[in-house]
């Protein structure tokens, strides 16, 4: 493979990737970069973690440094916003501007990265004072141009990163009306994780005969990581968390939540426990999710509880395990969740807490990356009363409202311990979460209009 010496890059840029350890570019910067360097529109089907973020970046830079056009406003030379990067989440915004500083700090480009929930006045100061590039999240930076700070009228690129997390976030009426303020001779760069068909509909619209360059499908999760299910209760999931956390050598560890209020219950419950736990999700402060990030990277890190949207595109090394506390709506997400771990070639854990109303989940994730996750066995007395995995074989012949493979098995089996407690109790029994699917399915049919079959 080329190294980036190769690729005819300014000098200061090729200092700066040295500087950083970069000699060879990865399978997705020596796709990208030459299309780009030639000015072509791209699409780029990439996760975090591929080098993505460089990808865009760095022949971006190259085109600021070797097209010079600078205006001259009130005698002066003035900076105009060559760039635009617009990303979902503030962390990612600020993790790219890192990176812009990192590759550019042989240059005089300057850059600002503009995100809410944080005072407005020293990003327009630094807009003021002038920049070639801009990142920004989509409604800051609809407010700053509705103010008047930002003008995007001599935009060169326009790049979208993390495109579906966007659409998922609801920002596509917004990047629509910024699109309208850039111009329409530009070059413009699509990524995203994967490409559902809104995605498509807007390359469509905005890119112009892009070319197209793809990365190793989201669907097969990196082959270093070990992954493994633990079939629990919902009420069991706290202490089987506290009991991993303690009893196996976790190193550096993210626990994923499906909301945000369950993010922090789950730490509390930590906390009680004398375990180190930091929640990071959307209803925290941009300082409380720095603050926790800043922790997570540093060599004594706290446990980092999350949730997707704070979690996606976050470039944190030698994370040793993942734990999906909840496993997450779609198949694609537990692989990007997952890919957080075993970066940059190191080996990883993954680990799921399956309840019985998420085997379907679990298995369209097996269906997805064509792979069957072992059941962990090593806490019986949190797992016993759960069912085992069904194959995903099982699970083509199991339809709704006939038998659940897990469900014939708890008739079968022993007893649970919140069933024998009940009966000493003389209360009726519970029912199972296996139960709620049949009842549920029951409901179905009841509401399933007359006529139909
Ligand atoms: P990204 O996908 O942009 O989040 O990048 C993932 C990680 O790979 C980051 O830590 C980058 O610093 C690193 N990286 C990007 N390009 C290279 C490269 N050519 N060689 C080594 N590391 C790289």
């Amino acid at each position: 493979m080329s190294k980036f010496e190769n690729l005819n890059l300014a000098n200061c840029l090729v200092r700066a990737l040295k500087e950083k350890g970069y000699e060879t570019p990865t399978p997705i910067q020596a796709d990208a970069i030459p299309p780009i360097l030639k000015g072509q529109d791209l699409v780029g089907c990439a996760q975090t973690g591929t080098g993505k973020t460089a990808a865009f970046a760095i022949p971006t830079l190259h085109r600021l440094l070797t097209t010079g056009k600078r205006n001259a406003t009130g005698g002066k030379k003035h900076k105009l916003i060559r760039a635009l990067v617009l990303a979902p989440t503030r962390e990612l915004a600020v993790q790219i501007g890192e990176s812009f500083s990192a590759y550019s700090r042989f240059s005089k480009l300057r850059h600002a990265v503009v995100y809410g929930g944080v005072s407005q006045i020293p990003q327009v100061r630094k807009l003021r004072a002038g920049v070639d590039s801009l990142i920004a999240t989509p409604g800051r930076l609809l407010d700053l141009i509705e103010q008047g700070h930002v003008d995007l009228s001599n935009i060169e690129v326009l790049i979208f990163d993390e495109a579906d997390q966007m659409l998922d976030m609801g920002f596509i009426p917004d990047l629509r009306k910024i699109e309208k303020h850039c111009p329409d001779k530009r070059q413009t760069l699509m990524f995203s994780a994967t490409m559902p068909p809104a995605i498509r509909k807007l390359a469509g619209e905005w890119l112009h005969k892009p070319a197209n360059v793809q990365t190793a499908r989201v669907s097969a999760p990196a082959a270093n990581i070990h992954q493994s299910v633990y079939f629990v209760e919902r009420r069991q999931k706290a202490r089987l968390l506290e009991l991993l956390l303690n009893s196996s050598a976790t190193g550096r560890t993210l626990v994923f939540s499906r909301t945000k209020h369950g993010a922090d219950k789950i730490v509390k419950f930590l906390h009680k426990g004398k375990i180190r736990a930091a929640a990071i999700h959307g209803n925290k402060s941009q300082s409380a999710r720095q603050k926790a990030l800043a922790q997570f990277k540093s060599p004594s890190p706290p446990v980092l509880v999350a949730t997707d949207i704070a979690a996606r595109g976050l470039d944190i090394s030698d994370v040793s395990h993942v734990i999906n506390y909840d496993l997450p709506e779609t198949p694609e997400t537990y692989v990007h969740r997952i890919g957080r771990t075993a970066r940059a070639g190191a080996s990883g854990q993954a680990v799921s807490f399956v309840t019985s109303d998420a085997v379907y989940t679990l298995r369209g994730i097996e269906k997805l990356t064509r792979r069957k996750i072992d059941v962990a066995t090593d806490h019986p007395e949190l797992t016993s009363d759960v069912a085992p995995a069904p194959t995903v074989a099982q699970g083509k012949s199991f339809r709704r409202g006939s038998k659940a493979p897990w469900k014939q098995r708890r008739q079968t089996t022993a007893t649970s311990k919140s069933d024998n407690k009940n009966r000493r109790a003389g209360k009726p029994d519970q029912p199972s979460a296996a139960g709620a699917v049949s009842k549920g399915s029951a409901k179905r049919k009841r509401r399933r209009p007359a006529g139909r079959k």
